[in-house]
């Protein structure tokens, strides 16, 4: 790749400094900073191959033009130096003093913080790269999920706005800059990056009102994500141009001159529409294109507040102002400080046009945002101790950090940062006088949830100004709110207030701890409900004496039988499955029994479908001897009989032990096939005609064999007790559980041995 040329220099960048604010002393630090990042960034290139010290004055340049403090400037010259090359940070501290060394490591920890959320060991992976240029995040693989990246990332700018926010400043302007150079960044990263700085770094921006990096950030990430639609929506907006400027000069030198005729002295400038934001609205509003950019949108600026509202009640009776669009966000600021008139109307070609009026001093907060307040004037920086926004303005950092140690987790965390931060505010009062922000709408609940989990838990009430309020009602700002708890220590939250249709809880954090407080008393509910079903089912089956609960917790993959019963109380999983399960681990141990009694028998292995493989002799009838009633699995032998086949006898029968050496003895062996056990069982119902008929019909549907009824009558209940010819434990579970649906049936199970 060829190195592109550059306008930008150190000199650029100090010729911009009005002479007024920046002292000779605030230019030689910042050239002194210059002189070290060239100096340690000397070998380093970007992918541009350009020098890397083209980036950091890139960075200087942009929080120069929002006219921040030397030292802010300085910082953002060295700001990859910690990171990127041998200075540290006790370099930079001895070189430059606390104040930048602090700005740096603010920045350098907002790149390399540990990337895994919870509890790994793994921290500080993978920053051996000397190469950040939009490479924070790189590690998705540690992290997992997307939206565990995103949450990270917030964590970590949240908990850095929160100590000071002037390294956030540097940080947009670092992903700016990255963002304006992305075309040199190899293509796989391109749209990972344009991703998280629509997802992350634009979002903050437009939090702490700077406008102009916030558009800016947005229409580059869109020209990454989607080059179509951004292609296709400059164009139109490039084909339109000749005609709507021509509009907007003269609307601007109408209204001009019809305010000056009213003595209100203004300036208008059309207003540029942001290519993101027409994608947006054409989304939101599911408009065209044309539709949407037939709006024409001006800016006045006039004098003072006074003037604001009378340029706003002459416009507004000149022309028709369109129903619902007056915004006074002067006297109602926006939660990021933004203050405006805004007002549409339908203008002379009957066609609608936006109007937005302000003051200077609003026009300056509307463009830098919280960057405003830290404008650097004749050697200071201005006095923001007396703003009452900044006060709330901090406030709302300090939450956003002190969401993310609440949050459960990550997913979580995004979710209540898009849903509680992003979202208008309102400030409200505790007892003690503390402000506490929250999202507009808020509740007591909220506000309760808010101040401690076991408050919000406990609150039966709440006072709101003094008056005793009902939960629903919503909190405005100003209010003094006072919550009742209940004594009781262990009291925990209503139902309702999840209840969505009751709308008692708003914010995802209150909604968040009422769920987990669910979820414990749920969890203790299920295990006994899940260890209850298992054993009445064990029960069934005359299974309970002998299962070994530890065992088959770790066969079905749990780590202990708690787990296995909370898994059955919430229905994760059935207790047929678990039955199941036994059944086949019975199966393994008989046929494991069979094979080694083969391995020790059989010379010949031959192969049948017959119950009974009658080594050496395919397909002879069998019959089991009544002497010893052999059970599947046990060692056997088959006796030949005049007439009437091979009966078989346990190996160990007397009989056989007293006919060693009779020639009529076969080696046999039990089949692979299936193979069914006569299982006594015991049925208690209602008596009513056709019972039997009706359960002796259940149980041939299933295939299954049934030796042996007695039925017996006492007071209209019966006991019946059947011997029925099953393959498995499953299969029995099976045709018990169809047997208990027979109308009039109580119970079945099986009998107990004896
Ligand atoms: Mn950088």
């Amino acid at each position: 790749m060829q190195p592109i040329k550059s306008a930008v220099s150190i000199e650029n960048v100090l010729a911009q400094l009005p002479e007024e604010r920046y002292t000779e002393t605030d230019r030689e630090l910042i050239q002194r900073a210059y002189r070290v990042a060239e100096e340690a960034h000397r070998e380093q290139k970007r992918h541009s191959g350009e020098p890397y010290i083209i980036h950091c004055i890139a960075v200087a340049e942009i929080l120069a033009s929002l006219k921040q403090s030397p030292e802010v400037i300085a910082a953002g010259l060295l700001h990859d130096t910690v990171e990127d090359t041998s200075l540290t940070n006790e370099d930079i501290k001895r070189e430059f003093g606390e104040s930048i060394a602090s700005l740096v490591e603010g920045v350098t920890k907002l790149t390399h913080m540990p990337r895994v959320s919870r509890g790994d060991q793994h921290a500080e992976a993978n920053s051996a790269s000397n190469d950040n240029e939009a490479e924070e995040l790189d590690a998705p693989a540690l992290l997992g999920r997307k939206e565990d990246m995103i949450a990270e990332t917030l964590r970590k700018t949240f908990i850095a706005m929160g100590k000071d926010v002037r390294v956030m400043f540097i940080k947009l302007a670092d992903r700016l800059h990255n963002m304006r150079t992305l075309n040199f960044a190899p293509e796989h990263k391109r749209k990972r990056v344009a991703q998280q700085t629509l997802e992350i770094f634009a979002p903050v921006a437009s939090r702490l009102g700077i406008a102009q990096i916030k558009w800016e950030l947005e229409d580059l990430s869109f020209l990454y994500l989607d080059p179509e639609k951004f292609k296709e929506i400059s164009e139109q907006i490039a084909e339109k141009r000749p005609e709507r400027e021509a509009q907007i000069e003269e609307i601007k030198e109408k209204l001009v001159k019809l305010l000056a005729d009213q003595n209100i002295k203004s300036e208008i400038s059309g207003r540029p529409k942001h290519i993101y934001s027409i994608y947006r609205k054409m989304q939101k509003k599911n408009k065209s294109f044309e539709k949407l950019y037939d709006i024409r949108a001006v800016r006045l600026v006039v004098d003072d507040i006074p003037s604001c509202y009378s340029a706003l009640g002459f416009i507004n009776t000149t022309w028709q102002p369109l129903h619902g669009e007056i915004d006074d966000y002067i006297s109602f600021p926006k939660h990021n400080f933004y203050q405006s008139l805004h007002t549409a109307v339908i203008y002379e070609d009957n066609r609608p046009l936006e109007i937005q009026i302000r003051t200077p001093e609003m026009h300056v907060n509307a463009e830098y945002g919280a960057a405003a307040h830290w404008q650097y004037k004749e050697g200071r920086v201005s006095d923001k101790h007396s703003d009452k926004h900044y006060e709330m303005f901090i406030s709302t950092l300090r939450t956003m950090a002190d969401l993310e140690a609440e949050a459960r987790d990550a997913a979580e965390f995004v979710e209540s940062v898009r849903n509680d931060v992003f979202q208008d505010r309102i400030y409200v009062f505790t007892p003690r006088g503390d402000i506490i922000d929250l999202p507009a709408g808020s509740t007591s609940i909220d506000f309760a949830y808010h101040v401690h989990t076991t408050v919000g838990h406990r609150c039966r009430g709440a006072r709101i100004n003094s008056k005793l309020a009902s939960l629903e009602q919503e909190l405005k700002t100003g209010d003094h709110v006072e919550i009742l708890t209940t004594k009781q220590l262990d009291a925990g939250p209503s139902r309702d207030w999840l209840n969505s249709s009751l709308n008692l809880v708003r914010t995802q954090r209150a909604r968040g701890k009422i769920k987990t407080w669910f979820k414990k008393q749920e969890d203790s509910l299920n295990l006994a409900q899940g260890r209850a079903s298992l054993e009445g089912e064990l029960r069934k089956l005359g299974l309970f004496e002998s299962v070994n609960y530890e065992k088959l917790a770790r066969g079905l993959s749990f780590k202990t039988p708690d787990d296995l019963f909370l898994a059955i109380g919430k229905s994760d999983l059935t207790t047929y499955k678990v039955i199941k399960y036994i059944g086949e681990e019975e199966e393994k141990a008989k046929q494991q029994e069979t094979e080694s009694f083969q391995v020790g028998q059989a010379t010949v292995s031959a192969t049948s479908t017959d119950l009974i493989e009658v080594v050496g002799l395919k397909g002879m009838l069998t019959t089991m001897a009544k002497c010893c009633n052999p059970m599947p699995g046990e060692p056997i032998a088959g006796f030949v009989t005049r007439g009437r086949g091979v009966t078989i006898h346990r190996s160990d029968c007397p009989n056989i032990l007293q006919n060693k050496e009779n020639e009529r003895l076969l080696k046999v062996v039990w089949g692979k096939q299936e193979r069914t056990s006569p299982v006594p069982i015991i049925i208690r119902a209602y008596d009513r005609p056709g019972l039997v008929t009706d359960i002796s019909k259940k149980i041939s549907d299933e295939n299954i064999n049934i030796t042996k009824v007695n039925v017996h009558v006492n007071n209209n209940m019966a006991n019946i007790h059947l011997t029925i010819e099953v393959k498995s434990i499953t299969q029995l579970s099976k045709v018990l559980t169809l047997i208990e649906k027979i109308d009039n049936v109580v119970k079945a199970q099986r009998a107990k041995p004896g």
